[in-house]
């Protein structure tokens, strides 16, 4: 049995692993390989070698960490094929979604490129008299971040990338249920001239989260995956007076106006609702059509489409989506489909029972049309997390504006239309963090940031971006002034104005 090993620094002791995991093929129903979960202590062991690299690299010029950055670039892009295979091979995502997946995590990797830039602090020249004011961006020390399963290879990248290049070591707990491509990334990172102990990879579940939460010496916390976890992450991190990010669940809507091009619709749900077997924390999981009539006109181009899906292994170049990620996830979105049926959903298609000829074991969902779904339901409050598509039919826009304003996650949104007045009057009032016009899956550039609302997103600042940078920084303001020795004659008693 294949063994994926924790990436630490040489010399570190790795521990015997009490528990293992095991991690699947999910296109073939086989174990292939177990990944052994560590404890408080190897984290700990993890962070002291992190604490002997990091004040160096936080002292090399900005340029030059600049510099690894831009090879790391380089070699995850020499390296895209077999990254995205493995990814695939663990995940279940098609290999072109695998490849998206890492190129959407290197284009924060070419964001933290421009670190030198970014990191330029603010200066006012003679703020008062004789003194000048300036901030500056200096990192936090060993950092950490904890990921999800369905984007091993992006979200990792989104939080070591920004972390690093601002000046931080960082230990990145990521899925254990596809923990390969993480080590994989580490492992470039290296090559490409980072420091060892720099960036290290441990495995594990509750209990390494846990301790992670709990260690003293680690004061960031970022954190991607479902919405209870993710509210348990930023209290018992906050309670231990860490800086937390959490973002969490999903259930984004994409809001069909009775204007909007429906065969362009039809063709941007099949991709965001089904691809990657819907297990995207931006996908299009429910469609709200807005009046009757575009509802019924939506649901008769929607039906052929559908229908005409290639549900495939993950390495079938023909295949629009592969398997999910686990037998336990599968039986779960299936149980979602029958909850959905008896609280009186239409199920128009039904994926339940799905299997693949010749990977009769593989985790298989077929694609699931779900009409008449109401906000009453259970199956529209939560997230499924499968290839699902659920219409809610909205009687008209102020209904269409309320349905995801009003639901408990608020990641992405989307509203198709022709009508600009419509759509910027939705993009203005939604309660939502994301917002697609005409654009299904609003997941923004590298260069702006990412961040849901209500219960998808705990804390305050976002992921990349500039505002990521200041997740992982601390602004440190100065105000000086160089007497000449005449002094000002001001009263010392008194607080100082810049009068
Ligand atoms: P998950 O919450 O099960 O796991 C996420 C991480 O938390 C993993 O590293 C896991 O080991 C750890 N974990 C699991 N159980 C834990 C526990 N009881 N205590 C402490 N840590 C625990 O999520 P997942 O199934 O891997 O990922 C899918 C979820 O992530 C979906 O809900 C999806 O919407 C969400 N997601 C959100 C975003 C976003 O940016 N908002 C992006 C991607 C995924």
């Amino acid at each position: 049995m294949r063994q994926i090993n924790h990436f630490i620094a040489t010399g570190v002791d790795a521990g015997k692993p009490a528990r293992t995991h095991k991690i699947w093929n999910p296109s073939t129903g086989e174990i292939q390989a177990e990944v052994g979960l560590g404890d408080s202590a190897l984290l700990d062991r993890a962070v002291q070698a992190a604490k002997k690299v990091q004040p160096e690299w936080a002292a090399t010029n900005p340029q030059r960490r600049a510099r690894v950055m831009f090879k790391f670039k380089e070699l995850i892009e020499a390296n895209m094929q077999s990254l995205a295979e493995l990814l695939s091979s663990e995940h279940g995502k098609v290999i072109d979604d695998a490849k998206g997946d890492v190129q959407r995590g290197l284009e924060v990797i070419e964001f933290a490129c421009s670190i030198p830039q970014a990191l330029k602090g603010e200066y006012t020249q003679g703020a008062g008299p004789g003194i000048d004011v300036y901030s500056m961006r200096q990192p936090l020390g060993v950092c950490a971040g904890i990921t999800p399963f369905n984007f091993p290879a992006m979200i990792p990248m989104w939080m070591f990338g920004m972390a690093i290049a601002a000046g931080n070591a960082f230990i990145l707990k990521p899925s254990e249920r596809d923990p390969s491509v993480p080590i994989r990334l580490a492992e470039l990172f290296v090559e490409a001239g980072a420091p060892e102990g720099l960036l290290q990879v441990i495995h594990g579940d509750k209990e390494m989260v846990d301790a992670i939460l709990d260690h003293p010496e680690i004061p960031a916390i970022s954190f991607v995956g479902s919405s209870d976890i993710a509210q348990y992450i930023y209290s018992r991190g906050t309670a231990n007076a860490k800086r937390v990010q959490a973002f969490g669940g999903a259930k984004n809507h994409g809001i069909v106006m009775p204007d909007a091009d429906l065969d362009q619709v039809v063709n941007d749900l099949a991709g965001a609702a089904f691809g990657s077997a819907g297990e995207r924390c931006m996908a299009l999981p429910v469609v709200v059509p807005v009046g009757e009539d575009t509802a019924d006109r939506l649901r008769e181009k929607l039906i052929p489409a559908i229908n005409a899906l290639r549900v495939g292994v993950s390495n079938d170049p023909d295949a629009h989506y592969g398997p999910v990620v686990t037998p336990e996830h599968k039986a779960r979105v299936e149980e979602w489909i029958t909850t959905a049926e008896d609280e009186g959903g239409e199920i128009v298609i039904d994926g339940r029972g799905f299997t693949l000829q010749g990977h009769e074991n593989g985790f298989f969902v077929g694609p699931t049309l779900i009409d008449r779904v109401t906000p009453e339901m259970k199956s529209y409050q939560e997230e499924i997390f499968g290839p699902v598509l659920q219409i809610v039919r909205a009687k008209d826009f102020e209904d269409a504006v309320r349905l995801p304003s009003e639901h408990q996650y608020g990641n992405g949104v989307a509203i198709f239309t022709r009508n600009g007045h419509a759509a910027r009057e939705f993009a203005n009032r939604v309660n939502v963090g994301m917002v697609g016009i005409n654009v299904p899956i609003p997941v923004p550039v590298s260069y702006h940031s990412f961040g849901g609302w209500k219960r998808s997103g705990f804390g305050d600042i976002d992921q990349y971006g500039m505002e990521g940078l200041r997740f992982w920084t601390k602004n440190k303001k100065v105000t000086q002034r160089w007497p000449d020795g005449g002094g000002d004659g001001s009263n010392a008693f008194v607080i100082p104005t810049m009068g």
